[in-house]
């Protein structure tokens, strides 16, 4: 569990804690909002202030319990996050104990959810389960864990923190208390990164493309994102041969997260792909005329300024099957090569620019 301070969202977590004292905390959480605003960052907060010696409030961070929180070995608290375990699913194994013949698929602690809920505090007060991106539970897990969402006891408490609420069951949804999570400032962004260290350089164009979401940012800096977006710039400006730039992506380095090298490449792939329908949907917005704040990739915008309308709508269509491609497991170099294909400009019109270039 991370110590870190969330930003922007002290009067939710004040507001709980306060709650909590009054005993009147309501026992099933969802965090919802876009990625990387700090909202699992904000449910770690959260445990630690209720598991804390002197809460529920601000935690200490320096009691005995703060620190087995912290160093996640805390007795009454489960975390499942695949995020940090490199697995695109949350198992049903994660959930409901069963024999799971895999390994890999096996819950990370060694005890699912049902299993450690049976147990009684050991320490006294709250047990708490925070579920990571609790979207990527499969609708089996899902089910099994409304069970527990039905009735989850007097000292439970449960937090899904989830990007893309839409994909849980509305059954499951409906017995959560929402907490909405709102894009930062420009400000509480750049304190953030520079907290964590990111170069003063790179400070405000990092900003810019954070769109309020400083994890988004702080990833983006860690997938190579800019060095990216210059190959698809180029590419759309028939500068940079498409296939080129295919090859080149397919072994960019950077954080992608997987246990195989053939997952990581998956992750590489959406990377890429995501990046790819961003800029050229902000290529699109700015040409239809959004204001400049709005607008995060301006030198994107005038590298492409000759780009025809429909090769960046075709390139984008073809982006975002190719997306769901990578998900269903097809050859995700193919992929990532396709979309660049119609990025790029028809052969022949490439030609004729680079005769005029050269003449
Ligand atoms: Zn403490």
């Amino acid at each position: 569990m991370r110590s870190a301070e969330p930003v922007g969202h002290g009067a939710l977590l004040a507001g709980m804690w306060n709650a909590a004292r009054a005993q009147r905390l309501a026992h099933a959480f969802g965090f919802f909002g876009p990625p990387g605003v700090g909202k699992f960052l904000a449910a770690e907060r959260l445990v630690l202030g209720l598991v804390c010696a002197s809460g529920p409030g601000v935690p200490c961070l320096v009691c005995g319990a703060c620190k087995r929180a912290l160093a996640g070995t805390h007795p009454d608290v489960l975390v499942l996050d695949p995020v940090t375990q490199e697995v695109e699913e949350i198992y049903m194994s994660w959930i409901t104990p069963r024999d799971e013949p895999d390994k890999e698929k096996r819950p990370p602690g060694g005890v699912a959810l049902e299993e450690f809920l049976a147990l009684r505090p050991l320490e006294g007060g709250w047990r708490a389960v925070l579920v990571r991106e609790a979207d990527r539970m499969g609708t089996e897990a899902q089910n099994a864990l409304l069970k527990t969402l039905e009735e989850p006891g007097s000292d439970v408490l449960l937090v899904l923190e989830s990007s893309r609420p839409e994909r849980l069951l509305s059954t499951v949804r409906s017995r959560l208390v929402p907490a909405r999570f709102a894009p930062l400032d420009r400000a509480s962004v750049v304190s953030i990164l520079r907290r964590e260290g990111v170069d003063p350089g790179d400070l405000e164009e990092l900003a810019r493309w954070s769109r309020g979401a400083p994890g988004r940012a702080l990833a983006l800096a860690s997938q190579s994102a800019g060095v990216i977006w210059n190959a698809v710039g180029r590419v759309l400006a028939g500068d940079l041969d498409p296939l080129e730039a295919a090859a080149a992506l397919a072994e960019i380095e950077g954080e992608f997260p997987g246990r195989t090298p053939s997952a990581k490449a998956r992750a590489r792939a959406r990377a890429v792909l995501d990046l790819a329908i961003e800029a050229v949907g902000d290529i699109l917005r700015a040409r239809a005329g959004a204001s400049a704040e709005r607008v995060a990739h301006p030198a994107l915008a005038a590298l492409s300024a000759a780009v025809p309308e429909a090769r960046l709508e075709a390139g984008l269509e073809r982006a975002l099957e190719a997306r769901q491609d990578v998900d269903a497991n097809l050859d995700p170099a193919l992929a990532v090569e396709r979309v660049l294909l119609a990025l790029a400009p028809p052969p022949a019109a490439s030609t004729a620019r680079r005769t005029v270039r050269t003449s």
